[in-house]
């Protein structure tokens, strides 16, 4: 296939904000790809090339970017900047550049989705001496043969910025649309989209099952192409690898004990809500490996954890899911996330900060056990393996305190017996109920003492003045449009955050976290790549024409980073609508 039909579609779903019509798109595309070249098309259109859970960036700085322009087109690097500056894009530069270049040359190759899929690949992959020439060349090879539309996306795909607005949702109902018309053997139309996406309708069904194979695999690429080859039975296939990240089942919040009865039905378990640093630990044999909720590879990180899996899970394969918390070695008490939080990023002396910030492992479920997915089984058959193949030791590891009950005062007893423990407050969870990978489906409920806090990502910030120089201040803050896939704007924080390093986020903690994703800087303003979550409390959400989420956040203040979040896991801007209106 040629790329250049690629870039017809990029066109399409940049020119329209209307999720339908993208989902339209999308699907007629994905009807004429070929098996050959679905599962690069479907990367692609995310602007990946390989799928996001793997820690694998195509790492190419626009600089690079610029001189490989220069090669290309004999413009000197000064007048792209130039250029560059005057439209604040560098695709739309290098398709403007190119054409200007093309109308004196004949010949150019044509660029196919493999050729263009193939080589930025290659440039992810290549380091060491004289990488940067090398890589220079290659991009100005691709360049050189591309239309101008073409210069526009593959820029954008080299500097991870495709800007097209496409939202996983979209992409997977893309799929399901596409899968539906081919078996229908029809064309639905626009305005018939909605409609078909009813209750136990039949697109609902192929869009569930799409959704369910996305979250064990964690890669449209495979699905589709999985579907489109093998039909939807063979979705059913798509194993759990337990050296692979998996998404993680989410908790919806309930207000009080009855509420939680209510939702998940009694008897229920109970158990201690742990404030740590969720794992999914995968075993095979000896290999332990372990992943945060965010997909991240942690094993490095954590070879306590993995030292403790080796002596103490008696199982060939499985995958555990569980909650680290930090303690505090002298006091041996539970200490809170922030703490241990600096574990995470941690590159060096691994060793010595887990004696300094040892963990306790506690884990509360079990998805595959010896060559089983366990994800339909009931959660109290689930419960029973854990208990038969975990050697518990205290303070090493350990399963999620629980009780089973369906009285109330029992349950209360227990709820303020887990917060004097230094916990956040208790999991109420259905006995009999599936695991769902990345759902918040209400089989788990979550109930804590109240706070509104909002998970916003960090995409500008002003440079300090005065005492604060050097340091970064002053917060845009962004909520995720889960259609559009964009981060839109709600505020801007200063507070919360400490001068110096003491208890807490220091401004030097924050400017250091965000540096490398700065992407503009005009005078004092500084545009961010939205990567960082931040924990926000706030007074009230009011309707605000300022941001262009249409809301403001009244006197936001920082709680915490989340480190354990990715930016498409931030508060949605229908959660914010949902908050406004219940206010
Ligand atoms: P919060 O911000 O309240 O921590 P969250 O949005 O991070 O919640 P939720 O899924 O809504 O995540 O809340 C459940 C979280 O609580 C889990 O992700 C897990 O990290 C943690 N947790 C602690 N103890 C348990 C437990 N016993 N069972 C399940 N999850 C637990």
């Amino acid at each position: 296939m040629e790329y250049y039909e690629l870039t017809k579609l990029y066109e399409l779903l940049e020119s329209t904000n209307k999720r339908l019509e993208k989902t339209k798109h999308i699907a007629e595309f994905i009807k004429n790809c070929t098996p050959k070249d679905i599962d690069k098309v479907i990367l692609l259109l995310q602007g990946i090339v390989y799928p996001k859970y793997e820690d694998k960036k195509i790492g190419i700085a626009s600089k690079m970017v610029v001189k490989a322009l220069n090669a290309a087109t004999g413009i000197s690097s000064e007048e792209i900047e130039k250029y560059w500056k005057k439209t604040g894009d560098l695709g739309i530069t290098a398709q403007e550049l190119i054409k200007k270049k093309k109308q004196h040359t004949l010949f150019s190759q044509i660029l196919t989705v493999e050729k263009v899929f193939n080589t930025v690949r290659k440039l992810a992959k290549i380091e060491g001496v004289g990488s940067t020439d090398l890589k220079i060349k290659m991009i100005s090879e691709l360049l050189t043969s591309a239309k101008p539309i073409e210069a526009r996306y593959i820029v954008r795909l080299l500097l991870e910025d495709l800007r097209v607005g496409l939202g996983e949702g979209t992409l997977r109902d893309s799929i399901a649309l596409a899968y539906y018309e081919i078996k229908e053997k029809k064309s639905i139309d626009i305005e018939n989209i909605q409609g078909l996406f009813g209750k136990d309708s039949e697109l609902t069904t192929i869009r569930d099952k799409i959704q369910e194979a996305y979250d064990i695999s964690n890669d449209y690429s495979v699905v589709a192409s999985t579907l489109m080859e093998k039909g939807i039975i063979s979705l059913n296939n798509i194993d759990m690898d337990v050296l692979k990240p998996l998404k993680v089942m989410l908790a919806q919040k309930v207000k009080d004990i009855k509420e939680g009865f209510e939702r998940v039905g009694v008897p229920c378990a109970i158990e201690y809500k742990y404030d740590g640093f969720r794992m999914l630990i995968g075993k095979k044999s000896d290999k332990i490996v372990i992943h945060t909720r965010r997909l991240e590879n942690v094993t490095k990180q954590f070879p306590d954890v993995v030292e403790l899996v080796k002596e103490n899970v008696k199982a060939e394969t499985c995958i555990l899911d569980g909650e680290a918390v930090g303690y505090d070695p002298k006091t041996k008490k539970y200490i809170p996330f922030q703490n241990i939080s600096q574990r995470i990023k941690r590159k060096y002396d691994i060793e010595q900060l887990s004696r300094e910030v040892p963990v306790e492992l506690n884990i509360f479920d079990i998805l595959y056990y010896n060559n089983n997915s366990l994800i339909n089984e009931s959660f109290e058959k689930r419960r029973k393996i854990i208990e038969k193949i975990i050697i518990q030791k205290d303070l090493k590891i350990k399963l999620a305190e629980q009780i089973i009950t369906d009285n109330e005062k029992e349950a209360e007893k227990f709820y303020k017996k887990s917060l004097e423990f230094g916990n956040e407050g208790v999991m109420l969870k259905s006995l009999t109920a599936p695991y769902k990978p990345g759902s918040r489906v209400g089989y788990m409920v979550k109930l804590k003492p109240v706070m509104e806090t909002l998970d916003l990502v960090i995409v500008g910030a002003e440079w300090g003045e005065g005492k604060r120089k050097g340091w970064l201040t002053s917060f845009t803050i962004s909520c995720y449009d889960e259609d559009t896939d964009e981060y839109l704007e709600i505020g801007k924080f200063g507070t919360g955050i400490k001068e110096k390093d003491e208890e807490g986020v220091s401004f030097e903690q924050l400017t250091e976290l965000l540096k490398p994703y700065i992407i503009e800087e005009k005078g004092r303003e500084v545009k961010i790549k939205p990567e960082i979550v931040v924990e926000i409390k706030f007074e009230e959400i009011q309707k605000s024409p300022s941001y262009n989420s249409g809301y403001a956040l009244r006197f936001p203040r920082l709680v915490r980073i989340r480190e354990d979040r990715r930016p498409d896991e931030s508060s949605t801007l229908r959660q914010i609508e949902e908050m406004y209106k219940k206010q």
